[in-house]
């Protein structure tokens, strides 16, 4: 490996430090929902433009952006990801750069991930002279919403590519420490909908009716069964029911209510079972009831599995940048990304980068959100050891 190269993983210059700050914080401030990050996608081709990429282009799947940096020496082809979404929530807090987008945040932290890849393409480009292979950095929408990387890799982003690579901030783990894990890291997420359907009336005459409330209670006690009496304890799953909707007035028999559930999975095998087991017992449920039960999977994506070697190189690249303590085992977490569709499609490792900010816990996706700005320097010299060791070996 070159040494200019070697040095841009090793050290963080102030260029590079003010970058990765700026970046983040201007970005921070104009957070837009999944599918409409028309700002955000202006903010990142301009600055992408300016380093001359090989290839440059924009409106990939709607918002999404693809840049290629070509070495002059040969190697192989490295894909980096970076998801840009934020999120429908009112940011809390007084920060100086806190959103000006009033109801949306990034309260995910994919502000981190646009201004670490930024970087690390701009000290690519600028040194592509000594670069071995070709690094493709993809931008991608609607991670949020699990929509983005699918319709990317359908529009062809994945061509020519060995090896995808891929980090996520994380605001439970301590600044400072990575995480690499082999095999599943991070849950299969699917999100489902059970229309049930009975006979309304009178709430004085049940007979003449057939309640889908009791139907509907039924059925969310019974699926919690699927987790505690029919999958193995060793082999996590979740199946949360976050909305129960039915009913008009207290005394009105309810014939319809509506369920919105998530189910999250490790294992691909267990995930399809599951998915199929949820179906049977809602619907056989109502249908012993009298009534019906009509189950719709609406969105669905597939467990985050790093390949074995890939990640190897990616904990050793870690190794050398946070030292040999910093990189740890952390659980695998039941939270859903698309990533996943990419490490379907090719060998390669998607990493947990630390970013816990100082005082109480706080977590992704709330108000509160905040990471330890620190991380931003540590993630832009692990991704780019974790890119240069993919190029070559
Ligand atoms: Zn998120
Ligand atoms: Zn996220």
């Amino acid at each position: 490996m070159a040494s200019e190269l070697r040095r841009a993983s090793t050290e963080v210059d102030a260029v590079t430090a003010n970058h990765l700050l700026t970046h983040r914080r201007e970005l921070h401030a104009v957070p837009e929902l999944s599918f409409k990050e028309f700002e955000t996608s202006r903010y990142l081709v301009e600055r992408l433009d300016a380093l001359s990429p090989d290839r440059l282009e924009a409106g990939v799947a709607g918002t999404g952006i693809v840049a290629d940096v070509k070495g002059a020496r040969p190697g192989r082809a490295v894909l980096v990801r970076a998801d840009i979404d934020g999120l429908p929530i009112q940011e809390a807090g007084e920060l100086a750069f806190r959103s000006t987008h009033r109801g949306v945040m990034h309260a995910c932290g994919h502000d981190v991930h646009m201004a670490i890849a930024l970087e690390v393409a701009r000290v690519l480009a600028e040194r592509r002279a000594e670069l071995s292979g070709m690094v493709r950095f993809v931008f991608q929408p609607a991670e949020e919403r699990a929509g983005g990387a699918a319709p990317m890799i359908e529009a062809g982003v994945l061509d020519g590519i060995d090896r995808v690579i891929g980090l996520h901030v994380w605001s439970e783990l301590p600044v400072g420490q990575v995480s690499v894990r082999a095999g599943a890291m991070m849950a299969g997420a699917d999100m489902f909908t059970l229309t049930i359907r009975g006979l309304g009336g009178h709430g004085a005459q049940p007979q003449f009716a057939v309640d889908a409330v009791v139907i509907a209670a039924q059925i969310v006690n019974a699926l919690q069964t699927l987790a505690s009496r029919e999958t193995a304890p060793a082999a996590p799953i979740v199946i949360t029911l976050g909305s129960v909707h039915g009913g008009t007035a207290a005394n009105i028999v309810a014939g319809e209510v509506v369920i919105q559930g998530t189910l999250r999975t490790l294992d691909p095998a267990l995930r399809t079972h599951v998915v199929r087991r949820i179906a049977e017992l809602a619907e056989g449920i109502a249908t012993a009831m009298r009534g019906h039960c009509e189950f719709k999977l609406e969105s669905a994506a597939p467990p985050v599995i790093n390949d074995g070697p890939v990640a190897a190189m990616v904990a050793d690249a870690a190794r050398g940048v946070v030292g040999e303590g910093a990189v740890v085992a952390f659980e695998p977490l039941m939270v859903g990304e698309d990533f996943a569709y990419f490490l379907q499609a090719r060998p390669g490792c998607f990493f947990l980068l630390g970013g816990a900010p100082e005082g109480p816990r706080v977590g992704h996706h709330t108000p509160e959100f905040r990471i330890d700005e620190r991380c931003l320097s540590i993630g832009f010299r692990v991704m780019t050891a974790a890119v240069l060791r993919l190029l070559q070996d």
